[in-house]
């Protein structure tokens, strides 16, 4: 059985006739849900560090006479304050890439800066927790794309990586041609994922441990993020995972040919 919505409208068309328009209306019902649901989800998140803030301030203002405390509220107050910040940010991405539609302008995209951008951008992270960050690029490996997105994507899955690891372990992010794909491959030796989880975690708000991911600031947006991003690229994002074994995350694109291609000969 398939359940349409349609819309018919009927207009007179002279004495003897009428235009009957029908429309199938299942499609703009599912964006306008879809909407609806995102900004519930959002509302909701929103309102956890918001909340958060707004009775640490109140235990500020309770606890002035006690240096101490009041330092330590002002601590927590700041968690807080940058978690609601990478929400922001994060609906922000998320809002610039409603849809799965392929991207308007695509440039050819070098992999290796997209490595090395997403590298800079955890290495903080990764040296507050003493974790061995390694990257490693096949030299002249294009893309068609958005380099600013593709970095925001392979940056959400070394941070998860990052995230969800003890301390001194390692995590390793490489990319290579395998026959007609880039793959770039994330891997930690963190907690892992459980099975009955790894086809959820790419839903927006999805989080394997929800009071556990909140504690670690988490907002779970990252990995929506970067399916669409992968799917705007033509591509995709899979997850293999252990519990307790880490977890290895691949992106895989259309290759663009190498750099020595460019320019006369075909790629
Ligand atoms: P979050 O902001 O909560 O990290 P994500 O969408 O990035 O949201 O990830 C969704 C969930 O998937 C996380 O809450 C976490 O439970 C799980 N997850 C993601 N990456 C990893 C990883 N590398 N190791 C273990 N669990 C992970």
């Amino acid at each position: 059985t398939v359940h349409v919505n349609v819309r018919a409208r009927v207009a007179p068309l002279g004495a003897h006739h009428v235009l009957l328009l029908i429309e199938d209306q299942t499609r703009a019902r599912r964006v306008e849900e879809v909407r609806r649901d995102f900004i519930s989800n959002v509302s909701h998140e929103l309102k956890t560090p918001v909340g958060g803030l707004s009775l640490l301030a109140e235990a500020v203002l309770d606890a002035k006479d006690d240096p101490e405390a009041v330092e330590r509220f002002a601590g927590r107050m700041r968690v807080e304050a940058d978690r609601l910040n990478r929400l922001v940010q994060e609906i922000v991405d998320f809002s610039r890439l409603q849809g799965n539609d392929p991207l308007d302008e695509p440039t050819l995209v070098d992999v290796d800066r997209v490595v090395s951008e997403s590298l800079d951008r955890t290495k903080l992270a990764a040296d507050a927790k003493d974790i061995d960050l390694v990257g490693e690029c096949e030299v002249g490996l294009a893309v068609y794309g958005d380099e600013g997105l593709l970095v925001t994507a392979v940056r959400n899955l070394l941070s998860n990586a990052v995230t969800y690891s003890e301390r001194r372990t390692r995590v390793t992010v490489t990319a290579a041609r395998v026959g007609d794909t880039v793959q770039v491959v994330v891997s930690d030796q963190g907690r892992g994922i459980p099975e009955a989880d790894q086809d959820r975690i790419f839903e927006r708000f999805y989080r394997v441990d929800p009071a556990r991911s909140r504690a670690t600031g988490g907002t779970g947006l990252g990995l929506s993020i970067v399916k669409h991003i992968c799917e705007n690229h033509g591509g995709d994002v899979t997850v293999w995972s252990q519990e307790g074994q880490g977890s290895t995350f691949t992106i895989r694109l259309p290759v663009a040919g190498r750099h020595q291609d460019r320019g006369g000969r075909s790629a």
